[in-house]
């Protein structure tokens, strides 16, 4: 079964039993038989709606505010609002993303703490009061612009604990500066509502999070000093999302919970906030890329400038080069940008003819040397026009992709498992009851066909809070033009 969240974005819903795997099997089927080498990203909603569920119940004192900038795509904020999730936004156009899917101002968070003034004033004209700052220059922005802002002091947290993407040069203010900075929001006379941190991508220890939650608890107090109405904590991003992460989300969650009953215990009529990013779609996307080129070398000698050389003699083992339709430059700029992404692992999605392994380097499509996506690993030997996938690619990768060399992103596909689909959207219970009447011979053959026939079933409006957008309304006006042809044939 096929349905349409808004925006024209198909999800395919399929039984339980299928997994990315089959799933990915069937698309390379298709994009076999199209001749369509294109790579593609296969996002699983379910996992994203799963792991949304998880935190619910992990982390039952912490509503999660998305941080939008690790993966805006249409379909993951839209089934995060359907959820209810809230929003952390850092620019004007993430604003507008998020406030285009219906969200209310009161859902969002403007988390960041050196804003342009044109986007506070965006914000100030749309009611997104909630923001954060650190330094003094942005009060004296806010107070010129928005004077009415709920304010979140940003702290720098602690930082003797492992981490891999640190943010606390960058942002932070400094536990020595707090009072001053605090002191002089107080002269200003603006409303400083609550504290916020982050302790860094990809946290490694949990413990990182109990340390940054007591520093929280002091500058909390330091603004009830000051006569503040602090009643917001904002424990930020951080929280691990990959499929195995080296340390669980489950885990940290237990160092949370103390760490929040113990300095803000629930009595407390304190609003407690997260900005979980990587958390809710890592594990959401697999990168399935094709194999577009490949060339052997020698394994174990190199040229004068250490480049792989390809005269192999007889008693050389072979390595393979293998070129793929994505790279550094498109989805794995996380190579580069984000430093939790530092090694990936690429699988082969069937069974190779033989078990034997070689040392394989993979490449980017690009013609810039820095496009190299692994250096050393092991593969089968593989055929041009093979597929290789790559798990964990949610986070970090294609908010970020260029079209440097004119690459094209990966096509993207969305499915969700039958049962999870239909907990969060009930009322398509009774459409996957109706029969489809039988299509018309002369309309049964070509890929156009195969896209406007799954459209002519009934398409459930999981979107009742919100606009249409104008492909959306494109769309619409096609579909019932298509559905008063189809009922008179
Ligand atoms: C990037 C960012 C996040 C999300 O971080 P993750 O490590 O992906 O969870 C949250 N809050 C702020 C302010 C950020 O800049």
């Amino acid at each position: 079964m096929k349905t349409h969240l808004e925006n024209n974005c198909a999800v395919d819903i399929v039984p339980i039993e299928e997994t990315v795997q089959t799933v990915m099997e069937e698309k390379i089927k298709l994009h076999e038989m199209e001749d369509k080498e294109e790579a593609f990203m296969l996002g699983d909603l379910g996992d994203v709606i799963n792991k949304y569920k998880r935190w619910v119940k992990k982390l039952p004192r912490v509503e999660p505010f998305y941080a939008v900038k690790c993966n805006n795509e249409h379909a993951v904020l839209k089934v995060l609002s359907d959820l209810g999730c809230s929003f952390d936004c850092a620019s004007k156009s993430e604003l507008q993303m998020v406030m285009n899917l219906g969200v209310e101002p009161c859902r969002i968070i403007y988390a960041n703490p050196c804003k342009q003034r044109s986007y506070i004033r965006y914000a100030a004209k749309h009611h997104v009061s909630l923001m954060t700052f650190d330094n003094e220059e942005e009060l004296h922005k806010i107070k010129d612009i928005y004077y009415g802002a709920r304010l979140v002091l940003r702290i720098r947290p602690p930082n003797d604990f492992k981490i891999l993407c640190e943010l606390g040069i960058k942002f932070g203010c400094h536990k020595t500066k707090v009072r001053p900075l605090l002191e002089t929001a107080r002269r200003l006379g603006l409303n400083v509502v609550g504290v916020s941190f982050h302790v860094g991508s990809g946290c490694l220890e949990a413990s990182a999070f109990a340390a940054a939650i007591q520093q929280a608890r002091q500058v909390f107090d330091i603004g009830l000093d000051l006569g503040f109405d602090m009643n917001l904590l904002d424990i930020g991003g951080g929280f691990p999302g990959q499929v195995s992460p080296p340390i669980s989300f489950n885990e940290i969650a237990e160092v949370v919970n103390e760490a929040l009953d113990l300095y803000f215990p629930s009595d407390d009529r304190i609003r407690i906030i997260a900005e979980p990013g990587r958390y809710m779609v890592a594990s959401a996307f697999t990168l399935v890329a094709n194999i577009i080129a490949k060339r052997y070398v020698a394994r174990d000698q190199r040229g004068e400038n250490g480049e792989p050389v390809s005269s192999l003699s007889a008693s050389d083992e072979p390595a393979i080069m293998y070129y793929i339709n994505d790279g550094v430059y498109g989805s794995f700029n996380c190579l580069l940008f984000d430093h939790a992404h530092d090694h990936v692992t690429a699988y082969i999605p069937r069974e190779p003819e033989n078990e034997l392994t070689y040392e394989c380097s993979l490449w980017g499509p690009t013609c810039d040397g820095i496009d190299c996506i692994n250096e050393k690993t092991q593969l089968p030997e593989l055929k041009v026009g093979d597929w290789l996938y790559f798990l964990d690619m949610g986070a970090y990768t294609t908010v970020a992709a260029s079209a440097f060399n004119g690459m094209t992103q990966p096509v993207r596909y969305y499915f969700c498992s039958a049962d999870v689909w239909l907990e969060i959207y009930p009322k398509e219970k009774r459409e996957e009851t109706k029969k489809i009447k039988q299509r018309p011979l002369h309309l049964t053959s070509g890929r156009i066909f195969q896209e406007t026939a799954v459209t002519h079933e009934k398409i459930p409006d999981v979107s009742s809070t919100s606009k249409d957008s104008k492909l959306g309304t494109v769309f619409t006006v096609f579909r019932s033009a298509w559905n008063r042809i189809w009922n008179q044939i």
